[in-house]
């Protein structure tokens, strides 16, 4: 079958396609988190004392008592069995951003020979992946590959319920012989800790008497492509690199801004709802969903958790995306920028932190510039963000994520801090000395009688920051969509446990001068403004004014790349800022550099294959045959005696050409592998090879358009996008 007849028949099947029927459950409780070891099901199994001790565990982080893990492990199996597991998995996220597991079967045999299952608190706290697979960036010598994982009871354990059987799925952290981190978990766990810590010598000092553990949130929004599979398996670039590396753009775009939560597609609708349920059975709260701006974007947000949790159902969740699109006939894209020339996909990740004694700590309520607690934690974050932009734009940074951000409608690469027209005048205000009033949001009154008045936010959004204030939280808006939530956690929460430092160090100082409490508090925020008040931005964070502004002026950094971004994770101040917090030591940071400097280098080198591939055995020949066929009709016209203008011709044999002559300089350049550094190899990707690519994509999108369609072997973008 030729590309051209495989399109004709993928619409066809698309077209003729069986609705997949969803089963909806009866009611939310009957299947909210049945999937799930809750606390309420731990109470249930276990003896008071020691679900006292599991509970304090979960809510604080306490040490557990070995004897209490071992009656979790016996509950945790029983209940599992009745589920239908035979099989449990210690869970965890290596660097890469993915998922792992390893899974053992609950089975052994006696002495004779009759199999009987075992699960005891050993096999729960400990297990021990042959992880020498698992990037460590040199942590770990392959001769020396020993890496344990650890379950982490703040995040509940699971069954993942598959066509393939049933698995007892338990969070764990991962980390080497040495102890050192090798994964996503450990970090976040230690930055909270780290924000915890910092926080607490504030709030003391601020005269609260009782003080609750604090705890990051995040809720994170994530973005994704649905793709019918009968496209996506026609195109090798979406398979293997997940997004396309040609297509020239279709008729029909976004620009008429109708997709943006316009009505779902009943097929999509469905689809969602099947994912939703699955969320549900495990304990995740989705809550929004709607349509996004590109054709065929679409968007779920859970309502936020704790971050480790959230960290967690993150994962789930795009591991349910992904496997349910395939039920379903989609592809799940989950790729920062899959077409080019439409919008990406990226994920905010909103974030706050608070306790039980004290509330969320962002929340500015009614009386913002009275709400001193407020303005130090808020404070806290502006300085995080001035001084460690550079770290903020390393921890998003990945080769699909370089697409999009800059272009069109994603954040600029410039890390600013966004706080609404209210907190800004108020930090405004603090730099000059004294706070005069404050704007208030007031009620929308629209003097509509059937419609009823509401309050009004005191201040506008603005979706051109990368880092905004939106209410009673920051958002992190320059995430990738196919990121693991993770590292920009550990950023935040680490760059505040600093700033929150320097804070109890100087409100301590002023305190002891005798200043009364909000003079000092305005003293130190003052003191911060002057210093950090440039990485306050409320303007269009799209312009070029801006981005002169930003550079020339207030001295911000544009980091357009990856390989630009990541060397920030090693300079001195961003090794101190760890070392000092205990996040990170300096070896394990040095560690993650060189995991997600090889991480890009392959995803370029992978790409750049591809590109190679797909043009000379695609493209080129689509093009041949072409020129063969107008050659034909060309001379049998002139036969009889009629010219046809060859144009069209003369095109195609161009293009091909200049095409073919830029593949093999791609080819050639992939060959080179002599690089001094990590950082010279990941500039020359940047620049050399991405070059290039583009020079090839320029050609195969020209001949796009001249082909004629029936040859034209890959689904074109208007196909993907709009076939449902
Ligand atoms: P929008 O698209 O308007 O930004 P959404 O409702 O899609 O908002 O998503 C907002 C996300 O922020 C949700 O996951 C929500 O639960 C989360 N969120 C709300 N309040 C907080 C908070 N205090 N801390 C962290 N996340 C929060
Ligand atoms: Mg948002």
């Amino acid at each position: 079958m030729s590309g051209s007849e495989s399109r004709a028949q993928a619409v066809h099947q698309i077209t003729n396609r069986e609705p997949i029927a969803v089963k909806k459950p009866k009611s939310l409780e009957k299947i909210w988190a049945t999937d799930v070891f809750t606390l309420v099901k731990m109470e249930e199994a276990l003896s008071k004392k020691a679900y006292k001790a599991v509970k304090k565990t979960v809510e604080t982080g306490a040490p557990l008592d070995p004897a209490v893990a071992d009656l979790v492990a016996a509950a945790m199996k029983e209940w599992a069995m009745s589920k239908g597991a035979y099989y449990f998995s210690h869970v965890f996220y290596p660097m890469t951003g993915a998922t792992a597991e390893k899974h053992d079967g609950f089975i052994i045999t006696d002495a004779s020979g009759k199999a009987i299952t075992e699960f005891n608190g050993s096999l729960l706290i400990k297990g021990e992946p042959d992880g020498s697979s698992f990037p460590n960036g040199g942590i770990r010598q392959t001769n020396a590959a020993r890496g344990y994982t650890a379950w982490d009871p703040t995040s509940p354990a699971y069954i993942l319920d598959t066509e393939n059987g049933a698995t007892l799925c338990i969070p764990s952290v991962f980390v080497s012989w040495t102890g050192e981190a090798l994964d996503k978990k450990v970090p976040l766990l230690r930055s909270n800790a780290a924000m915890n810590e910092a926080a607490q010598k504030v709030l003391k000092l601020m005269g609260e008497k009782e003080i609750a553990p604090l705890n990051s949130s995040c809720g994170a929004e994530q973005e994704y492509f649905l793709v019918d599979a009968n496209f996506a398996n026609l195109r090798p670039d979406l398979m293997l690199a997940g997004r396309t590396l040609f297509g020239a753009e279709a008729a029909k775009g976004q620009q008429f801004d109708d997709h943006y939560f316009g009505a779902i597609p009943e097929r999509v609708q469905t689809f969602m709802q099947d994912v939703e349920i699955k969320l549900y059975r495990l304990g995740i709260p989705a809550k929004t969903r709607h349509n996004e701006v590109a054709p065929g974007q679409f968007e779920i947000a859970p309502y936020f958790e704790a971050a480790n949790v959230a960290a967690d159902h993150q994962q789930m969740i795009m591991t349910v995306l992904k496997t349910t699109a395939k039920k379903h006939g989609f592809v799940c894209l989950l790729h920062e920028k899959p077409f080019a020339g439409i919008n990406g996909s990226g994920k905010h990740v909103n974030w706050s932190v608070g306790n039980s004694t004290q509330g969320n700590l962002l929340d500015p309520g009614n009386t913002p510039h009275e709400n001193l607690n407020f303005l130090l934690f808020c404070g806290a974050v502006i300085r995080g963000v001035h001084l460690f932009g550079p770290l903020l734009r390393a921890v998003i940074a990945s080769a699909g994520n370089d697409h999009r951000l800059g272009a069109n409608e994603a954040p600029p690469a410039i890390l600013s801090v966004y706080l609404g027209t209210q907190i800004e005048s108020i930090f405004d205000q603090i730099r000059d000395g004294k706070i005069d009033g404050v704007d208030e949001g007031g009620i929308m009154d629209l003097g509509l009688s059937q419609i009823l008045p509401f309050d009004k936010d005191p201040g506008d959004r603005n979706r051109t920051s990368p880092f905004a204030f939106t209410g009673n939280r920051f958002e992190f808006r320059a995430v990738g969509s196919n990121q693991s939530v993770s590292g920009p956690l550990v950023a935040m929460n680490t760059m505040l446990a600093d700033s929150l430092n320097w804070i109890a160090t100087e409100l301590e100082a002023e305190l002891n001068k005798g200043t009364d409490q909000a003079a000092a508090v305005i003293a130190v925020l003052k003191k911060l403004m002057a210093e950090h008040g440039n990485a306050v931005f409320g303007g269009d964070g799209y312009s070029a004014e801006w981005h002169k502004m930003a550079v020339e002026e207030r001295g911000l950094k544009n980091i357009p790349t990856t390989a630009d971004a990541l060397p920030a994770l090693k300079s001195p101040e961003v090794v101190k800022l760890f070392d000092e917090t205990g996040v990170l030591s300096p070896r394990e940071l040095e560690s993650r550099f060189e995991v997600y400097a090889e991480q890009y280098v392959l995803s370029i080198e992978v790409e750049a294959k591809l590109v190679v591939d797909i043009a000379k055995t695609q493209v080129y020949p689509a093009a041949m045959r072409y020129l063969s066929d107008l050659a034909m009709a060309g001379a049998s016209m002139s036969d009889m005696g009629v010219e046809l203008d060859n144009r069209v011709a003369q095109t195609v044999a161009e293009q091909s050409n200049a095409m073919m002559s830029a593949v093999s300089k791609l080819a050639e350049a992939m060959e080179k592998d002599d690089f001094a550094s990590e950082e010279e190899h990941m500039q020359y990707c940047a620049n050399d090879i991405r070059g290039l690519m583009d020079e090839v994509r320029s050609h195969v999108d020209a001949l796009e358009k001249e082909v004629a369609d029936e040859l034209w072997p890959l689904p074109k973008y208007q196909e993907m996008l709009f076939i449902k």
